[in-house]
């Protein structure tokens, strides 16, 4: 077999498409066997963890990918950075604990969730994002078609499971209950990082039952970094700036808690 052949075979496509300008490049350098063969294989490494991550990224279903070099904390004082860059190092992955990120629209909740979400499908962690609007359709669907035990196992699966906007909308006994089933699955299994724009105190009536919330609570933050977004949202700055909104008037309204949501959405 030639080494056209020999890379086929060993499917090292990635090797295969640069190997004339690595060659190339080891007349030039003068590289000796080992160096060469260090970067040749480095070049099909490099390429089969580019691939991995881009899948990864794919089935993570994310709303988009923003990472946490394009979070200005500048603009966010309220949240600790170093807490942020321990929890980017992504020890609580390994350890299965989960990251809460309370705050008013558009603080960056989401964002920072999405980032750590990118953190880990970077570092080959299966990852999945899920409003709780489609989590909630989902298990109701699931417990209709008798298969609730399956579909909750399945999400007991991805290491890192983010579960966007809780407390946006309240949930009726059952659906809180079906929320609980899930936090309960993943307790000391694999993380869930959770947004939400309610205080933990207010979280009875998010879930429609004190019990239920406290029971979820005790669970999602037995072993869990909890930040507390206090500031200004993001979406509303230009705006500010341009005086178009007095400062410091934002505040959450019960009723439609996310008005600036649909122009936002282009974000
Ligand atoms: P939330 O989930 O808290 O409502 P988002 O995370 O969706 O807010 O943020 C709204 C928009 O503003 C997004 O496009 C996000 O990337 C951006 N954003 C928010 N905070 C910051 C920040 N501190 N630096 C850079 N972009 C930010
Ligand atoms: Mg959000």
């Amino acid at each position: 077999m030639n080494l056209e052949q020999l890379l086929d075979r060993l499917k090292m496509e990635h090797l295969q498409v640069s190997l004339d300008t690595l060659c190339e490049h080891a007349s030039k350098a003068d590289l000796n066997y080992r160096e060469f063969l260090e970067q040749a294989l480095s070049q099909e490494w490099g390429g089969r963890h580019q691939r991995g991550f881009e899948s990864r990224l794919k089935q993570a279903r994310l709303p988009w990918v923003k990472t946490l070099e394009q979070f200005d904390f500048s603009f966010q004082p309220s949240i600790d950075k170093k807490t942020v860059r321990e929890l980017s190092g992504l020890g609580f992955v390994e350890r299965s604990e989960n990251v809460v990120l309370l705050g008013p629209p558009g603080v960056g909740k989401t964002h920072l969730a999405v980032a750590l979400a990118v953190k880990a499908a970077e570092a080959c962690h299966r990852v999945l994002f899920m409003s709780l609007d489609r989590l909630v359709s989902t298990l109701i669907k699931a417990r209709q078609e008798n298969r609730l035990d399956r579909q909750l196992q399945q999400l007991t699966y991805p290491r890192v499971l983010v579960l966007d906007e809780i407390g946006y909308l309240p949930m009726t006994r059952e659906e809180a209950s079906l929320f609980f089933r899930l936090v309960n699955r993943r307790y000391e299994r694999a993380s869930i990082i959770l947004t939400s724009n309610k205080s933990f105190t207010d979280w009875g009536e998010v879930f429609g039952d004190q019990v239920i919330a406290t029971a979820i609570l005790d669970r999602l933050l037995h072993h869990s970094t909890t930040l507390n977004i206090k500031g200004e949202s993001y979406r509303l700055k230009d705006k500010r700036k341009a005086g178009l909104i007095a400062v410091n008037t934002a505040k959450v309204d019960t009723d439609n808690p996310n008005p600036e949501e649909e122009t936002a959405a282009i974000n």
